[in-house]
Formats: structure tokens, C-alpha cells, sequence
């Protein structure tokens, strides 16, 4: 199954789609720590993305999509994939499609997180992260079961996203309600779309959305 999370910065993507992994085994597809991985390892990619992303705009529509590419080749994909944080344009879906045909797969469903913007910066704000196994945390909402220790594995180290400051917060909203709120309706049309409140706590979350894949496999 190839299935979309759609939602603004901070909307439960990234942890929705771990728990995915974690608990049905599906392979997420995150553009944003692709591109992360780019700038740690430096990368040709690493070096245009950086300073845009710190800014909070787009990366080009050309470089994340060779970077799905790449990934719909891997192997470990061909069963279906969650794609987190793309596509993000009109352009970006149309390619996705594209990147999916040509492969003799299909796009399944768009989950759309619905969510109070006023929320998001005080997700996005308290959001960290493990230093070891990228496991992810949030100040107020999730802190890990021993205070300052990684219930994933153990580590002491964490980190955060030097794009989550309530500055660039609002650039990256501003874009999604300009570039990326706009594929909806072009989902909708297909009949593809699900709306979760993302608003609620996370199991609830996980549980709106494992009944729709649920219903979906049939
Ligand atoms: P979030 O989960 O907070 O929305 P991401 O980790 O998905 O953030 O993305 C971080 C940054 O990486 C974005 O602000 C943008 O600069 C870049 N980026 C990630 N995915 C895409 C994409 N599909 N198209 C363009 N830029 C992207
Ligand atoms: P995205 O990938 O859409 O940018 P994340 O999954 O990284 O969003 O979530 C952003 C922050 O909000 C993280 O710190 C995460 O722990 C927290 N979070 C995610 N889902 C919820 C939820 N349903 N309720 C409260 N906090 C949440
Ligand atoms: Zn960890």
C-alpha cells in the first residue's frame, strides 16, 4: 500500500509514520530527513538544501523528487511506502505519480492531519529528538519514560532541528498553505482523501488511522 501523510509542519507526520513502521512494518519515506542527511554528509544535494531549509522555504521540486526516485528503487519499497512530508507542490504530486507508474504501483490514500495552526508552533517549538536513533520526543507531550534517557535505546543524547524556532515556524506554514494545501483538492477529486483530526493525542491518532488502512486492505 503507497500512502501519503498530508499535513502541515508539526501535524504528527514523522510520528505517525514511525509508529507505522514499528507496528505494520511499512517503510516511511521522510524528504525532510533524506535532505537532513544530505546537509549532515555534505552532499551536492546537502549544500543547495541547507540554507533554504534553515529558512524554512522549499527545496526544489527537482532534488526531492530524485530523492523518492532513488528510494522507490530500493528494494525494501516495492511493497508500498508511506510518504512523509512529500509531495509539498502540484509539481511534486504530479511527479510522484509519475515515479509510482512507471513502476506499475499506485497511490492508495492521502491521510490528511487536520490541525489548529496555533498548535503547531508549540509542537514544532518543543519538538527534540534522539541524538542515536532519531526517536521522537516533544516537551510537553511526549517526554521519554525516564527523564533524559531514550526509551528506544537507551541514549543520553538529543537533539533538536535548528529550523524549529518560532521564526522560521511561520515560513514553513506560510508555504504549506500556499504550495502544499493546494494538492488536496486534487486528491479529493480522486476520492483518495481521509481526514484524521490531528488534534487529538497521539494514540488517537494512530487508531483513526490504522482503522482506515484497515478498511482499506479490506
Ligand atoms: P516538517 O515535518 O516539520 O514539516 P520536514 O522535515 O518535512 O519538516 O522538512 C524540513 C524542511 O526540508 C522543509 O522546511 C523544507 O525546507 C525541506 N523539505 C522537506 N521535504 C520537502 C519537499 N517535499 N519539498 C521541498 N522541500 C522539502
Ligand atoms: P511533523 O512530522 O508533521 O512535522 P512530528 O510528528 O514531528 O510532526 O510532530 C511534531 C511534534 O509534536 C513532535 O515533538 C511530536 O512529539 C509532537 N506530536 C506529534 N503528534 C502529536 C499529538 N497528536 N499530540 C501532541 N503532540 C504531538
Ligand atoms: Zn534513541
Amino acid at each position: 500500500m503507497n500512502i501519503i501523510l498530508l499535513g502541515p509542519p508539526g501535524a504528527g507526520k514523522g510520528t505517525q509514520a514511525s509508529r507505522l513502521e514499528a507496528e505494520r512494518g511499512m517503510i516511511q519515506l521522510s524528504t525532510g530527513d533524506m535532505l537532513r542527511a544530505a546537509v549532515k554528509a555534505g552532499t551536492p544535494v546537502g549544500l543547495k538544501a541547507k540554507a533554504v531549509m534553515e529558512a524554512g522555504e522549499l527545496v526544489s521540486d527537482a532534488i526531492v523528487s530524485a530523492l523518492i526516485g532513488e528510494r522507490l528503487d530500493q528494494a525494501d519499497t516495492a511493497g508500498g511506502a508511506i510518504f512523509d512530508g512529500y509531495p509539498r507542490t502540484e509539481a511534486q504530486a504530479e511527479a510522484l505519480d509519475l515515479l509510482l507508474d512507471e513502476r506499475g504501483r499506485k497511490l492508495d490514500a492521502v491521510i490528511e492531519l487536520a490541525v489548529d495552526e496555533d498548535a503547531l508552533v508549540d509542537r514544532i517549538t518543543g519538538r527534540f529528538t534522539c541524538a542515536a536513533c532519531g526517536a521522537g520526543y516533544h516537551d510537553r507531550y511526549k517526554q521519554p519514560a525516564a527523564a533524559g534517557v531514550c526509551d528506544v535505546c537507551g541514549s543520553t543524547e538529543f537533539k533538536r532541528r535548528p529550523d524549529d524556532n518560532a521564526e522560521t515556524v511561520r515560513t514553513r506554514m506560510a508555504e504549506y498553505r500556499a504550495k502544499t494545501a493546494p494538492i488536496l483538492p486534487v486528491y479529493d477529486a480522486r476520492g483518495i482523501v481521509h481526514r484524521v483530526d490531528g488534534m487529538a493525542d497521539m494514540d488517537a491518532v494512530a487508531r483513526d488511522i490504522a482503522a482506515i488502512l484497515d478498511s482499506l486492505a479490506g
